[in-house]
């Protein structure tokens, strides 16, 4: 057997019985890091051969084999780290062919030990034995390495000076103390503490700057994680996984979890241990902790040691060093469950990607039609993801953060280039967002390439497509909080009839005006005021008397000049209608987190299971595009304010008449088109009960329902149908 350009070979001869029992083994039986795309069998003369043998790759080998992603430690390194008779007995660097470190630590290709960052350790006998010896679990498992030769960890003061002792055993000591310490680990640091003191937390929260977004936990096992949330069977197989995502999982109530983890959501962002260190910390007998990205704000991850003493010494009362240099930072991945899909579809229970990185980069998602020029995909602003797409394949990057940070956009042009390099993948055409404020267009367009703009809900369209293996026509309900639309409006609740090629808008949230630019995505009460005014027009001031919260001395007035003289952008947005209810509903003044108050709406909703009090107009405009009006839902949700309505029974009527508006709108555009297939994209997607309700909904009425399932909903999934939707109008050009 060996690798050629193509994917691995073997061959074998025998009786045609066993030749098949070993294809079936070989798709049952394979390492966890194997993944088999496709079998195809070619039948050659018999050489009457009975050795083993593994030949040299044949040229260069495919790319697609050489990187995999960083895998949690197995089974088998488990069994030997806790093991004293093991010469790697509590050694936090075990790791075999089934586990460790890969993406993290590669420099260049092809995937050898001296193209790592494992380069500078020389392998001792004992490690060059096992790597050398093709039965052996380590044989060419490239970062291999033992106490003698390997990597070492060890635990400093916050200046930096290194503390004797064993540095898990320390590390698990200050944290029970609850202190907070800097965990160099796989992809980056963390800053961890523990979960359940509310002033260990808050003084967390205080020291980074953060001061709502939910926390991650890593909790010891999954009896663990059972204790503080409701753990169903794919968010078991999600959580063990040998990816090792955060999973967000529902609450338990009266959980001795400190409020200040992840308050006013309803979900808990849970992960078991993945790297061997980890497993040596729980083993200390540590309770849930708080796990969260070593980073000031906003910026790129922390990786290396220097750095971390530097920017992470006023936030952590001590640090976990080691000398394994991370040559790219990788976030830890998010994933929901996805329960939408009818139990017959092939896969009837699949993860929902949030934030797509460590253990799912660089694997790369099949594309049908292969594209003949290789394009490169610079994907949106926020939560910024790009794409290479070659051949049949496209790879999309790790998580790369919000492009407006000056140090996350330097990660980005960096990413891109080591990107490219690692793929061994000229780009020929690049394909951007047509918002030309972004920092990723304005990059795209600052390269010597021919350049091609992807509307963006038509990328989300495309992305969804392309997630289920899909081509051709479809409708999608692409709804999430802004994207640049084809008239330079803000759009974001849109139901598009389109292909890979081209879209048309079907319908949409009737456009409404969106006061303060920027700060109409923070401030809740920014889009809340302007829906006010445009339901009740001149009387709308009687509405502004008795608001749940408070807005700005002089708010009123200021916004009702401003939108007099109808300056302000108009936009369609779903995500600024959640904020506008949030507000009224008394929920969320303020976003301090992108979707906040999307998220407190949702958990609201939870607790009550009410319908069909409210709804939105359905309409055809001259032009034939259905409008989606919230005029006569606004005055009858307000009606209900006043009438003493719970917020809860309302959030749940919201959340009924958004998903029966959007049933209903893309419903008739896919009856006006002939069309069956209807695709759900956008970040409105992350809120499950949203998702829950018009997928299930539209399965009700026939209709065959895609969402995502490898790449995310939000603009994390972007740059996939940017790149997808180049290769056609390429393909179209040339
Ligand atoms: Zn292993
Ligand atoms: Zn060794
Ligand atoms: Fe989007």
């Amino acid at each position: 057997m060996g690798n050629n350009m193509r994917g691995a070979f073997v061959e074998i001869e025998g009786p045609g019985e066993k030749l098949h029992t070993f294809q079936e083994r070989l798709q049952q039986e394979s390492p966890v890091l194997a993944r088999i795309d496709t079998i195809t069998n070619q039948v050659i003369p018999v050489r009457n051969e009975s050795d083993f043998q593994i030949k040299q790759s044949e040229g260069g080998g495919s790319r697609q084999a050489e990187i995999t992603i960083d895998a949690t430690v197995c089974r088998d390194c488990l069994k030997e780290l806790f093991d004293p008779h093991d010469r790697r007995y509590r050694y936090p660097f075990i790791n075999c062919t089934n586990c460790g470190p890969r993406y993290s630590i590669v420099q260049t290709v092809p995937y050898d030990r001296i193209n790592t960052t494992m380069k500078v350790f020389a392998m001792c006998a004992d490690c060059r034995r096992e790597y050398d010896d093709p039965v052996n679990r380590r044989f060419h498992a490239q970062p291999n390495a033992c106490p003698v030769c390997g990597p070492r960890l060890w635990f400093t003061d916050r200046e930096g000076n290194e503390v004797p002792g064993d540095p898990i055993v320390r590390c698990g000591l200050e944290l029970q103390v609850g202190k907070i310490i800097a965990i160099k680990g796989l992809g980056g640091f963390h800053l961890a503490c523990r979960a359940d003191r509310d002033e260990v937390v808050s003084r967390l929260r205080r020291l980074k700057d953060r001061e709502a977004k939910p926390f991650a936990l890593m909790v010891g096992s999954l009896e663990q994680a059972e204790q503080v949330a409701i753990i169903s069977k794919a968010s078991a197989d999600m959580l063990t996984s040998y990816s090792r995502p955060i999973v967000l999982v529902p609450k338990r109530a009266d959980v001795s979890l400190s409020r200040y983890v992840a308050e006013g959501t309803g979900y808990y962002g849970i992960m078991l241990p993945y790297t061997p260190f980890h497993a040596l910390l729980f083993a200390e007998g540590l309770g849930p902790l708080v796990m969260t990205s070593g980073n000031p704000s906003d910026e790129p991850l922390c990786t290396e040691n220097t750095e971390a003493l530097q920017q992470l010494s006023a936030l952590a009362d001590g640090f976990v060093l080691h000398n394994r240099d991370i040559e790219r930072g990788i976030d830890d991945s998010v994933m929901m469950e996805n329960c939408t899909t009818p139990p017959d579809h092939p896969h009837p229970c699949s993860p929902l990607p949030i934030r797509r990185a460590r253990g799912y980069v660089p694997d790369s998602i099949r594309i049908t039609p292969p594209t003949a020029r290789p394009i490169l995909a610079v994907g949106g602003e926020m939560k910024s993801v790009v794409c290479i797409l070659d051949g049949d394949q496209a790879v999309l990057s790790e998580h790369l953060g919000e492009l407006n940070n000056p140090k996350a956009y330097r990660n980005f042009v960096s990413a891109i280039d080591r990107f490219q390099r690692l793929l061994r993948v000229e780009p020929a055409w690049v394909a951007y967002d047509l918002h030309p404020d972004y920092a990723a267009t304005r990059y795209a367009l600052s390269l010597d390439l021919p350049t091609i703009p992807v509307q963006h809900h038509h990328a989300h369209l495309v992305s969804c497509m392309a997630d289920n293996g899909l081509t051709g026509p479809v409708v999608g309900i692409t709804i999430d909080g802004t994207g640049y639309g084809t008239d330079g409006m803000i759009w974001g609740g849109e139901v598009l009839v389109g292909d890979e090629l081209d879209f048309r808008r079907a319908g949409h949230l009737c456009y409404f005006p969106l006061p303060g630019g920027d700060r109409a995505a923070r401030e809740t009460w920014r889009p809340a005021l302007a829906l006010l005014r445009e339901t009740y027009g001149s009387e709308w001031r009687d509405w502004t008397e008795k608001l749940p919260m408070p807005v700005p001395e002089g708010a009123v007035d200021l916004l009702e000049k401003n939108l007099e003289k109808g300056r302000t952008i108009r936009t369609s947005s779903l995500g600024r209608l959640f904020d506008a209810v949030a507000f009224l509903l008394g929920l969320c003044g303020c976003n301090r987190y992108e979707a906040e108050a999307a998220m407190v709406l949702e958990a609201r909703a939870t607790e009550s299971s009410a319908q069909g009090k409210l709804h939105f107009d359905l309409r055809e405009d001259e032009t034939g595009i259905l409008q989606i009006d919230w005029r006569c839902f606004i005055a009858d949700l307000l009606d209900a304010i006043r009438s003493g309505e719970p917020s809860e029974t309302l959030a749940a009527a919201f959340h009924e008449a958004v998903a029966d508006a959007f049933v209903d709108c893309a419903a008739r555009a896919a009856r006006k088109a002939g069309l069956t297939r209807i695709v759900l994209s956008g970040g409105c997607f992350a809120n499950r009960l949203l998702l829950q309700k018009i997928s299930k909904q539209l399965h009700d009425a026939d209709f065959e329902v895609y969402s995502h399932r490898q790449v995310p909903p939000g603009d994390g999934g972007l740059a996939l149908g940017q790149a997808v939707s180049a290769a056609r109008r390429v393909k179209e050009k040339e």
